[in-house]
């Protein structure tokens, strides 16, 4: 079985499928690992690394006709789909749900594919969770940016000069990347506060020394059966908006990170929020990509709105490449072992996380969700 590790094309990718520590654990299974020419160096993971542990280092196009598992962090372009032999099984972000259209050419070659964000979440596919993982080195960036971009210092200090008062920060959802947003933020010396709808974070949120918001949202229930918060009634989001306007007035930095799964973001912060902060402040929006948590945000840009800078950066993990790379490629080869027989691939697709993770198996077997989205609900 040879998995295939390619160089990242798409703008701004600097993360890698597989880093060296984990070639090394597949080369010892009996699997055959290619890496492209130069795919970890922007990560920290140069060619030399990986023949040390035993891949083979190859440009392209001897790469991908060999493939049985192509193991990627991005969807491969219809280019590379065309070089792939067909018992190849594609793994990576494939965003199933956002861009299901994009999905047809690995469908129409018959290749089977597993996208890392349909893992389920159960307590087996833990270690496979690469969702989490690229949430947390967000919610860690997030932070850093901020800090480096507000005109003030997060910690507080006492000097000959006199005192200097710590940063007031807002995290707004506390899943994944919020707690590792609120933890960072705190380590940095900020006062931080905290809301979510689930009331379930509170516990979360405290125990990481931040306030929790509390918001009566009329004993309604906010969370579904597997911890996700669910959608909100309009008059539920509209009494969450009014608090967070408030505290927003008075915060340094406010960092978003509400998400729905499936849905749009929900608008938590309005123009009308952005006006009352002072001049100076930091927004950044890690809800960009799933349509903004801030009702000025441009996915990807920066905007100065009357001296409120709002950030909507789209992919920060791959700004932290190297332990970006090294946690989703444990991620992965976690995933792989399920496919992996002492070095031949096997697929069970009676195993649940299989099972949950498939787009398509050998062209058939589409996901009901991607099928769905294709206009296609009984394929
Ligand atoms: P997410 O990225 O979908 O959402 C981020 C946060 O936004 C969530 O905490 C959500 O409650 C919150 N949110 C949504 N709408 C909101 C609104 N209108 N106002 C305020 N907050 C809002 O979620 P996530 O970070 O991937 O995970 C959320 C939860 O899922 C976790 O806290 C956990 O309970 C569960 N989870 C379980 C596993 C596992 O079992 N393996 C792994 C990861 C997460």
């Amino acid at each position: 079985m040879r998995i295939a590790v390619p160089r990242e094309n798409q703008p701004g990718e600097a993360r890698v499928a597989l880093a060296p520590e984990s070639v090394k654990k597949l080369v010892a299974t009996g699997a055959e690992i290619g890496i492209e020419t130069g795919a970890g160096v922007h990560a920290g993971f140069p060619d030399a690394e990986y023949e040390t542990v035993g891949a083979s280092v190859m440009g392209r196009s001897d790469l991908l006709p060999e493939a049985d598992i192509f193991a990627c962090v991005n969807r491969p372009e219809p280019d590379d789909i065309a070089k792939l032999k067909a018992s190849c099984v594609v793994i990576g972000f494939l965003k199933p749900l956002d861009e299901p259209t994009a999905l047809e050419p690995i469908i129409a070659k018959k290749l089977s594919a597993f996208a890392v964000e349909l893992v389920p979440r159960t307590t087996r596919a833990q270690s496979m969770d690469a969702l989490s993982s690229m949430a947390t080195v967000a919610g860690y960036k997030a932070v850093i940016m901020a800090a480096e971009r507000l005109p003030r210092m997060f910690p507080l200090l006492m000097t000959a000069a006199g005192t200097v008062p710590p940063a007031k920060v807002l995290v707004l959802g506390a899943g994944v990347a919020g707690l590792q947003a609120i933890a960072t933020a705190r380590r940095l010396g900020a006062v931080v506060e905290a809301y979510d709808v689930r009331a379930a974070a509170g516990q979360d949120v405290k125990s990481l020394g931040a306030k929790f918001l509390e918001v009566d949202l009329g004993g309604i229930e906010t969370q579904d059966a597997g911890g996700y918060a669910k959608e909100l009634s309009p008059a539920a989001l509209q009494r969450g908006r009014d608090m967070v306007a408030k505290r927003a007035a008075v915060s340094d930095v406010v960092i978003t990170t509400a998400q729905v799964p499936g849905r749009k973001a929900p608008l938590m912060l309005t123009e009308e929020a952005v006006n009352s902060m002072r001049p100076g402040s930091v927004i950044i929006d890690l809800a960009a990509s799933t349509g903004g948590n801030v009702a000025l945000t441009k996915p990807g840009e920066e905007v100065d709105h009357n001296g409120v800078l709002i950030l909507g950066p789209l992919n920060l993990p791959a700004t932290v490449a190297g332990h970006a790379s090294q946690l989703y490629s444990r991620n992965l080869t976690s995933f792989i072992s399920l496919i992996n027989d002492k070095g031949t691939l096997k697929i069970d697709m009676n195993d649940d996380i299989l099972k949950g993770a498939c787009v398509t198996y050998q062209g058939g077997s589409v996901h009901p969700k991607v099928a769905a989205a294709l206009g296609n609900p009984v394929a």
